[in-house]
């Protein structure tokens, strides 16, 4: 009893096809670690992932199989992602910067069956390769030193092949989370999530892309689906530029050099565009978009941003959905709003996507769903088609039904008008006499001192309080701030039992593989901490 139009499955191959009819000339550009430049074009990935296709085949992959990476941003790496999925592999981006218990646990949970890597992470293959027992082939990215040249090895096929048909809900890609205490988790997402989380993702106030843009994409392919950005950017023929290099330094000359106006990052790389930018005496590069979100984005670094004209889209997300779920979205007013107002908008993490659904429920009694008023926080809950509804191999559901609700971790408000506003990682809130302190609130405020380079709050034991704030602070180099000035500031902005009881200055934050602030390796650093 079907209605009575075509019968399309969307798979992503839809994506590489359209792009190399519609936009085949619009290029994709390759910085390589030694500074070397490739340059390609989506008629030219799309042969080249058939010529992948054939050389899988040649391999024995069947659909379904698993073909990991271990790779950088770069053409090829993007190649790879049409050619195993367009195979009807599933790709899977594995993270260089996992530990090697991590590194063994993922590849052989995932059953990888074939390796392509870059020759930077030659050292990882040589020490994972004999604990690595499911995969049968190595491809180097880059090298003919150890493992056939993926050039070569593609090389060999003429490309006359066509993208293995299958249904929509196949798996496409597995994705593991980092997972801060236990195993690695896999996400595994399917065409067809995949495609309408492109389609959403694709709206003007969201990643806003189009055929003008040249987008560089900081977040590394490895990660959360890389942000959406190999599938969106070919369904509207956006540019794109890849850099192994993502020092401040290199991203400012690459925007000029290769004229990029849209950058996507972590608020750590915007962070550091900005001070390099202010270290040196130049303007920020100039773009037009910006997307970002990972983690807080700092209210000093979305005000700087919007100050220079750049149009700023802050999104939430896990690699649990996709992973874009929410956008701080610009309401009916936003242009006629003080510009204060519509920086404190971009500041939130925004409102659901349409074909997201987003609700707190009460921290101890989850059946207990709370109001959206505003300041009310509780664990955030989402669903929709491209949420996850089991991990990988797991026995049971993350979402169960019949309401499918998926816990993020996350703490949250939601305010009246539905924009979602982040208190916490459930694992990282700092619990006061029993009450929610949130370590984003403090970290924004302590990052707008000028001298703060990067500001991170950790609970630590308290006698009499469980758990009290300290606020670590990493200085800009040449500046001077002391702990009493940081607390007075903070004093004007958050309710005064929230001042940290100590601020700790250090030569250096700990970062997650993504660039994010390890909140779990900053607790370990500071486990033996004693407030006087
Ligand atoms: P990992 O746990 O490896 O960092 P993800 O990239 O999937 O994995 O991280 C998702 C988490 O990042 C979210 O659960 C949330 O805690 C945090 N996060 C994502 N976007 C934002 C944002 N805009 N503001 C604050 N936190 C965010």
């Amino acid at each position: 009893n079907l209605g009575a139009m075509q019968d399309w499955e969307l798979r992503v191959s839809l994506l590489i096809d359209h792009a190399a009819r519609e936009h085949g000339e619009r290029e994709i550009v390759t910085q390589w670690a030694d500074g070397s430049q490739t340059r390609a074009t989506w008629a030219s990935v799309r042969r080249d992932a058939l010529k992948m296709v054939q050389a899988l085949q040649r391999l024995g992959i069947k659909p379904g199989d698993r073909v990991a990476t271990l790779a950088m941003n770069h053409g090829r790496h993007l190649v790879a992602w049409y050619g195993a999925t367009g195979a009807g592999g599933v790709l899977h981006t594995i993270n260089p910067r996992l530990f090697d218990d991590q590194l063994d646990y993922i590849a052989n949970h995932a059953e990888d069956r074939v390796l392509i890597y870059d020759a930077a992470f030659q050292p990882i293959v040589d020490r994972m390769r004999d604990r690595w027992t499911t995969i049968e082939h190595y491809v180097c990215f880059d090298s003919s030193d150890h493992a056939p040249h993926f050039e070569d090895w593609i090389g060999a096929e003429d490309g006359n092949a066509e993208w293995i048909e299958g249904s929509e809900r196949d798996p496409v890609m597995l994705c593991y989370t980092s997972g801060t205490t236990g195993n690695p988790k896999g996400v595994l997402f399917e065409h067809r999530s995949n495609m309408l989380h492109t389609f959403a993702a694709l709206m003007p106030q969201c990643l806003d892309l189009d055929a003008r843009c040249a987008v560089l994409p900081v977040v590394p392919m490895f990660h959360a689906n890389n942000w959406g950005f190999p599938w969106a950017a070919a369904a509207v023929g956006a540019k794109l530029v890849y850099c192994a290099n993502n020092e401040a330094a290199n991203l400012c000359k690459l925007i000029r050099e290769e004229e990029v106006n849209y950058l996507a990052g972590v608020p750590t790389v915007w962070l550091s565009v900005i001070q390099h930018c202010e270290a040196t005496g130049q303007p920020l590069p100039p773009l037009t978009k910006a997307l970002t979100g990972g983690s807080a984005m700092p209210r000093a670094i979305i005000e700087r941003l919007m100050r220079e004209g750049i149009r700023i889209a802050h999104a939430w997300g896990m690699t649990e959905t996709s992973p874009i779920a929410t956008i701080a979205f610009e309401p009916a007013n936003f242009d006629s709003l003080p510009f204060d107002e519509q920086v404190s908008i971009k500041a939130k993490q925004g409102k659901a996507l349409f074909g997201i659904e987003l609700r707190t429920v009460d921290l101890d009694d989850p059946s207990k769903v709370l109001p959206r008023d505003g300041s009310t926080s509780g664990a955030l809950q989402v669903r929709g088609p491209w949420t996850i509804k089991r991990y990988f191999k797991a026995e049971a559901d993350a979402a169960p039904a019949p309401d499918q609700w998926f816990d993020t971790g996350d703490v949250a408000t939601i305010h009246p008008d539905g924009t979602l506003q982040l208190t916490d990682r459930t694992k990282d809130v700092i619990k006061s006499g029993g009450e929610w302190i949130s370590s984003v609130e403090l970290e924004n405020a302590a990052v707008a001192h000028p001298a703060v380079a990067e500001a991170a709050a950790i609970g630590v034991p308290h006698s009499k309080w469980d758990e009290r704030p300290i606020l670590v602070v990493v200085k800009k180099p040449g500046m001077e701030v002391t702990g009493e000035e940081l607390r007075a500031l903070l004093a004007g902005r958050v309710a005064k039992w929230w001042l940290p009881d100590a601020v700790e200055f250090v030569d250096d934050i700990p970062h997650t593989g993504t660039g994010k602030i390890s909140k779990k390796d900053l607790r370990e650093r500071f486990k033996d901490y004693r407030l006087e």
